[in-house]
């Protein structure tokens, strides 16, 4: 049944369009005045706070202007004669944003928006898609945005590319069910299970015939210079993940928490392009300029963690700020690793191929589609772990997503194996508060930095001292 209340994309845009209107400077003094005021619905002033937090400094800004300019673009598309394209998080924009007559939308950040910054945090969206019918394991990440527009007037796209085929069911399945719902065209690009050479070279085959469909589809040729333009831009915003990435190594940490949702903020919506490159030029120059000043917002670092795979993103002030004043850094999470490479751009057989390694090494397709994913996503967090001198991994436990859940274990034997850290395993939805509250999953948070990291950080007595121990029967 379509209901006639207010669809999660409509109400989104009429916020941020007037965010789009503000010049800049005004967004940074209104935006932190707002969070100083305390006042409104708590999720808003959780959101208020966590974006326009001191230490996020002046990135916060471009970041919020960025993703302003991504859903006004979407929402004037037809305006303009432009179709949108709808795509998950694991898709490479910059493709689409290399045509003159599309825009993208990415599901995954739409639904994160709504959790943090609209009042009822998307929730009514979710039980939308469950009224329908649809069953309660799919993943709150796309759903939320997705039962939008299966159960309300909202805006439609004009086309769906699902990139999950191969990487992740619950997601291909439910953008399949939605294309289907709206009768619009569904293109696929999937990942094939071989991640040897020839499976490389079958996904580079498949991106060529999706751009060929989306070529018909547009009724507009890929044109190489306005491509090459795109990926030089790309190539710029790579240099500048590489900087923020070296940064983080650093002792305390002088990357905000909050950095890491922006990173990937900027990756699934605007890289390639001159507002992305704005948004990493200001959190990279942010974060150079805390290593300088030795700023750190607690007392001192007390545990560096690196999360497993998605963070949580319904309360802001509650995660990232919460822990940046426990001294707990949070340096990125699975979101973060997607290994960008600079695109080689002298030919457009060059900048497919390129376009191609960049959908490969997204995430959840290079992890959760790898051939063997446990493997996959052991190296690759045990990479992030050991580079950033983490003291601990924590995985979100995100209900739905069950891939991860089935081989958690085996992360957890091999950081404790290669690198000798623990991992935490929490239980919750990263885009629903409903499933556990703040409040515990700090305490978990807190308890297992305090009883657990700490603790392995204390030298570790002999086991001849061990034996000596005189135990003391009662
Ligand atoms: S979080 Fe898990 S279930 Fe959700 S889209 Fe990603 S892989 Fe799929």
């Amino acid at each position: 049944m379509i209901r006639q209340s207010r669809g999660l994309f409509d109400r989104l845009s009429l916020q941020l369009a007037v965010v789009n209107k503000l010049p800049a400077p005004v967004v940074g003094k209104v935006g932190p005045f707002l969070a100083s005021l305390k006042v409104g619905p708590p999720e808003i002033q959780s959101a208020l706070a966590g974006l326009f937090s001191p230490q996020a400094g002046e990135a916060a800004t471009p970041f919020i202007k960025m993703i302003a300019k991504w859903v006004v673009n979407a929402r004037n598309a037809a305006g303009q004669g432009k179709k949108v394209i709808l795509v998950p998080f694991n898709f490479p924009t910059e493709l689409i944003h290399a045509f003159e007559s599309a825009e993208p939308l990415t599901s995954e950040v739409l639904s994160t928006l709504a959790a943090s910054c609209l009042v009822g945090q998307g929730e009514e969206y979710w039980d939308m898609a469950m009224a329908m019918g649809m069953p309660d394991h799919l993943c709150s990440a796309n759903t939320i945005e997705l039962g939008s527009m299966l159960g309300c007037r909202d805006f439609h796209p004009q086309a769906i590319i699902s990139s999950a085929p191969g990487g992740c069911d619950v997601n291909a399945k439910m953008h399949e069910f939605v294309a289907h719902v709206l009768n619009i065209p569904h293109f696929f690009l999937q990942k094939p299970p071989d991640d040897t050479g020839r499976g490389r070279e079958r996904y580079t085959v498949y991106l060529q015939h999706l751009i060929r469909k989306l070529e018909v589809f547009l009724g507009e040729e890929l044109r190489e210079d306005k491509l090459r333009s795109v990926l030089e831009k790309a190539n710029r915003c790579t240099e500048l993940h590489y900087e923020l990435f070296d940064l983080q190594k650093a002792v305390p940490c002088p990357v905000p928490n909050i950095f890491s949702l922006f990173l990937y903020g900027t990756r699934f919506t605007m890289w390639g392009t001159d507002e992305g490159i704005k948004t990493l030029e200001a959190m990279v120059r942010v974060s150079k300029r805390r290593l300088a000043q030795k700023a750190y917002p607690a007392a001192k670092e007390v545990a560096r963690c690196v999360w497993a795979y998605t963070s949580y993103y319904w309360d802001f002030c509650g995660f990232f700020n919460w822990m940046e004043e426990q001294g707990y850094s949070h340096l990125g999470d699975g979101l973060d690793l997607y290994f960008p490479s600079p695109v080689d751009t002298s030919s457009m057989d060059s900048m497919i191929d390129g376009l191609a390694g960049a959908a490969w090494n997204m995430p959840m397709s290079r992890q959760v589609g790898a051939e063997s994913m446990s493997r996959a996503w052991t190296e690759d967090m045990v990479f992030a772990a050991k580079t950033l001198k983490a003291d601990c991994v924590i995985y979100c436990g995100h209900h739905s997503c069950k891939q991860t859940w089935s081989v958690v274990s085996i992360l957890r034997n091999e950081l404790e194996k290669r690198l000798g850290i623990p991992l935490l395993v929490l239980q919750g939805d990263s885009w629903i508060k409903r499933m556990t509250p703040i409040g515990v999953l700090q305490q978990e948070i807190d308890e297992f930095v305090k009883n657990v990291v700490l603790h392995k950080a204390l030298p570790r007595r002999s086991i001849k001292k061990r034996r000596q121990r005189k135990w003391v029967t009662v």
